[in-house]
């Protein structure tokens, strides 16, 4: 930017004196309360400078000052709307809304006059780093740089987005001598809180239970948070793992507006054990994403100069360079990484509630904030002092990143699944295609760093030791085929450019006098099934493919059929309520007007082929000694997505439970070692015809020692058992090679089997972490997928792992009381994106019923 910065100055000051009295808001309380006894001035976390008094100063507004309690995101947001009702040096934004309808609010900060021409300064920003963008390298001196500053998406790491009042207060109230250089040549958009609702979900546990005359003695209530826990989304999903898969309102908002920004520096705090100092990146040098460009990390490290100087002046212990990693791009100071963004981790020791006992002394929440505070700081000092090198190496790695290159994806006679893919690769900032012939349809998007990193699998690696998964390939999550080619879209397919959420095909809408088919090829037809069925409808489903029309239409296995024959309603309210289904759903229901199918196909009314599906009635075993991330999963997929009400049943409650009321229980991931007996005996007693029980990883185990499954575990003995002495400076990194904290595997599946209804191909991709496996059952039919002779598709796993995993059971479908009980080896329902093999966990809600009792163990 030029720098007519000192005339910007005076009338900036100019315009910071003046506002007018009617536009400051009221304070929420009448003055200091009772419990605003900690008695910590401002300066105790802010520089000492003469602050503008116009703008309401925390305190001021609340009553009480930051550190005394833990604020609300109700607080917290009345907070910036009274910063932006009375600074020009922010527009505020409300960019989206959590599950609870709490608002996502940006507020950008820059100089008044910058605001004049935001628009215009944001086009001149992107354009920089863009390869269509027009810019010349010797533009480099106008171009605003931009920091994307967010605070605790970790609800319960509550430090960060307490800080982000401070630093809210001190970007709108400091002196134009100390913040007009910064504020001038720089736009900060301003991510008050990442997770407002885990956020707030922690403050009332916190306040809650907040003595007068405080305890640090660590065992109190204050410190041990109720399941689920406040770190985690209203689906307690951990949004810091969704920046990849963005399947939450949170991220879906906040990547929308990185991709608006294309943001320098993008920062994320967070706290970690009570026990530790401070951290901010680098982390790990080995355990960086081998596509994140070392001008990144050399960057990374510059910035870190910032924060040690500033943590310095105020005597903080810190540390930098190891134990966290930048490998995985669904984490937010990752993700930037990949788009020649400079992502930053911070971790504060956490005080949990109020005051902690910790290694190094009595823990404050105070201190906690003061450090967020100090590095936020630090990285305006940074963000003003590297400006002119971050934005070169922005525009270096993505102009660098261009090919002709792209990849093509298979629909795989999908439309739901696939569609879900593309809308993801298009909330990436990717201009998605979608192609369709008379073979099919597929999407195409151009190979940049970015889809390269979320495409291709993965099998070497420089470290063993991951702080989360080691492969995140969308395509194998959603069970999808792709290509690379060259030069652009292929000749073969009609292409338009993708908008998301788009329908695919026109409708048939057509009256059907005899019956009509749900196909059973769409992601989303077990949706369509259930409200369906919850309209009233009956619906039945064969085990068996045909076609009709002479050929012209065929039919997979799991094409559901409903009859209007025997229905409770007339036939114009059913083609009323299929009509609206297709809607809901975006599946073609078509019809038939005759009983018959092809030559030599069943009839409809046949009694062998067809059986009728009763509608699931679910319960999700939660609490206790679940894990809260699966049952979580589950409850997004069925409640979000599926449209399907469950009930959340706490798993210590089971026994005294009336269970009859549910047709399908599902237990989720848990350590169930010692889990009460009488959960099993209410189990067993509930289990019969027309019963579903799903178990996922553990709980199979927990199932088959009670009675509920057959199933036996694969004992996995340690290749490395003959060894008898090892250094003991080896001992943590062999433990931690010996982790499998997140790989992909094939896995060979039987077409015919019920659980794969609507599937392909054999060849299914599974998501695994940890070594738990199933020996294959006994009867033949009864496990419907296995891993493959060579199972490692991606990723990272222990020594000899893959080659004991080759064979073992992947699914097992036990018969227990006349009921089923399905039996998941690995989560099928992974991050809410594992699109591919949530498939076979709806058709196990589904369909479980229909599984021949001669065909499971
Ligand atoms: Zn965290």
């Amino acid at each position: 930017m030029n720098k007519t910065y000192s005339s910007l100055l005076l009338l900036a000051v100019l315009l910071c004196t003046r506002a007018p009295a009617q536009m400051l808001p009221e304070p929420l309380t009448d003055g200091p309360t009772a419990n605003s006894d900690e008695g910590r001035p401002l300066t105790y976390y802010l520089p000492d400078l003469e602050y503008d008094p116009n703008i309401p100063t925390p305190e001021e507004f609340l009553g009480w000052q930051i550190g005394d309690w833990h604020i609300s995101h109700d607080l917290q947001q009345a907070y910036m709307r009274a910063l932006a009702a009375s600074s020009d040096r922010i527009t505020l934004e409300v960019i989206g809304h959590t599950y609870e309808q709490r608002p996502l609010l940006n507020l950008i900060y820059t100089t008044p006059e910058n605001h004049g021409r935001l628009e215009e300064l944001r086009e001149m920003h992107v354009n920089w780093s863009s390869p269509n963008g027009g810019m010349s390298d010797g533009d480099l001196a106008d171009v605003p740089g931009v920091l994307y500053q967010g605070y605790s998406i970790h609800g319960n790491e509550a430090s960060g987005g307490n800080a982000a009042v401070m630093a809210a207060y001190y970007l709108a109230a400091a002196p134009m001598s100390e913040v007009g250089e910064l504020l001038t040549n720089n736009i900060i958009v301003f991510d008050p809180c990442y997770n407002p609702d885990g956020f707030n979900r922690f403050a009332s546990w916190a306040n809650t239970h907040k003595n007068k005359n405080m305890t640090a003695d660590g065992q109190d209530r204050e410190y041990s948070e109720a399941y689920p826990r406040g770190r985690s989304n209203h689906y307690w999903f951990d949004l810091n793992r969704d920046w990849l898969p963005v399947q939450h309102p949170e991220s879906q908002a906040r990547i929308a507006q990185f991709h608006r920004w294309k943001p320098n520096i993008l920062t994320d705090h967070h706290e970690m054990g009570t026990d530790a100092t401070f951290f901010f990146m680098p982390g790990e040098s080995t355990r960086v994403h081998p596509m994140t460009a070392p001008v990144n990390q050399e960057l990374t490290a510059r910035i870190g100069e910032y924060h040690s100087a500033a943590l310095d002046r105020i005597g903080s212990l810190y540390y930098s360079g190891e134990g966290y990693d930048d490998f995985y791009y669904g984490k937010g100071s990752t993700y930037p990484d990949i788009f020649g963004t400079v992502g930053i981790l911070f971790e504060q020791a956490s005080s949990r509630g109020h005051l902690q006992e910790s290694e190094n002394g009595i823990l404050t929440f105070p201190f906690t904030i003061r450090n967020q505070v100090t590095t936020a700081l630090s990285t305006y000092e940074a963000l003003e002092n590297l400006h002119d090198d971050l934005l070169s190496y922005q525009r270096e790695f993505n102009l660098e990143g261009v090919t002709s290159d792209g990849y093509v994806i298979d629909a795989d006679g999908d439309p739901g699944r696939s569609r879900e893919l593309a809308d993801i690769l298009a909330r990436h900032g990717l201009p998605v295609q979608h192609g369709t012939s008379e073979e099919g349809e597929a999407y195409y998007v151009p190979k940049t760093p970015f889809s390269e990193a979320a495409f291709e699998p993965i099998l070497e690696f420089e470290d063993s030791l991951f702080y989360d998964v080691s492969t995140f390939s969308l395509p194998m999550a959603f069970n999808l085929p792709y290509r690379q080619v060259s030069g652009g879209t292929p000749t073969d397919m009609r292409w338009t450019s993708y908008q998301m959420g788009e329908a695919t095909a026109p409708f048939d809408r057509s009256r059907a006098e005899y019956a009509y088919f749900i196909p059973s090829n769409d992601y989303y037809s077990v949706r369509a099934i259930y409200e369906l069925q919850d309209a009233g409808v009956r619906v039945k489903v064969s085990d068996q493919s045909f076609s009709i029309n002479d050929g012209a239409t065929e039919f997979g296995r799991g094409t559901a059929m409903v009859p209007v024959y025997g229905q409770e309603m007339s036939a114009e309210e059913l083609h009323r309520i299929v009509t609206e289904v297709e809607d809901e759903t975006g599946i073609d229901i078509l019809t038939t007007n005759s009983g018959t199918v092809d030559a030599g196909g069943l009839m409809l009314g046949s009694r062998s082929a067809y059986q009728t599906l009763r509608k699931p009635e679910i319960a999700l075993l939660i609490e206790g000694s679940t894990s809260s991330l699966d049952a979580g999963e589950t409850w997004h997929l069925l409640d979000q997505r599926f449209g399907i009400p469950i009930t959340k049943l706490p798993i210590d409650e089971v026994g005294s439970s009336d269970l009859s009321r549910y047709n399908t229980i599902i237990m989720p991931d848990g350590y169930y070692n010692r889990l009460d007996e009488s959960v099993a005996t209410a189990l067993k007693e509930w289990m019969g015809r027309d019963k579903v029980f799903i178990t996922v990883e553990r709980a199979g185990t927990w199932a088959a020692k009670n009675g509920l499954a057959n199933l036996t575990e694969r004992k996995t003995s340690d290749p490395d058992s003959a060894i008898t002495q090892r250094p003991y400076e080896k001992a943590e990194r062999d433990r931690g090679g010996q982790v499998l904290g997140g790989s992909i595997y094939r896995t060979v599946a039987d077409l015919t089997h019920p659980l794969l209804f609507g599937m392909k191909r054999e060849e299914i991709p599974v998501f695994r972490s940890g070594t738990l496996l199933y020996e294959p059952a006994e009867n033949i039919y009864a496990t419907p997928v296995r891993y493959a002779d060579e199972p490692l598709i991606s990723g990272y796993s222990p020594r000899g792992f893959a080659q004991k995993a080759a064979g073992s059971a992947a699914v097992i479908v036990s018969g227990s009381r006349g009921g089923r009980t399905i039996s998941f080896a690995s989560n099928p329902n992974f991050r809410g994106f594992w699109y591919g093999t949530n498939r076979l966990f709806m058709n196990a809600i589904m369909f479980g019923t229909t599984i021949n009792g001669s065909t499971v163990e």
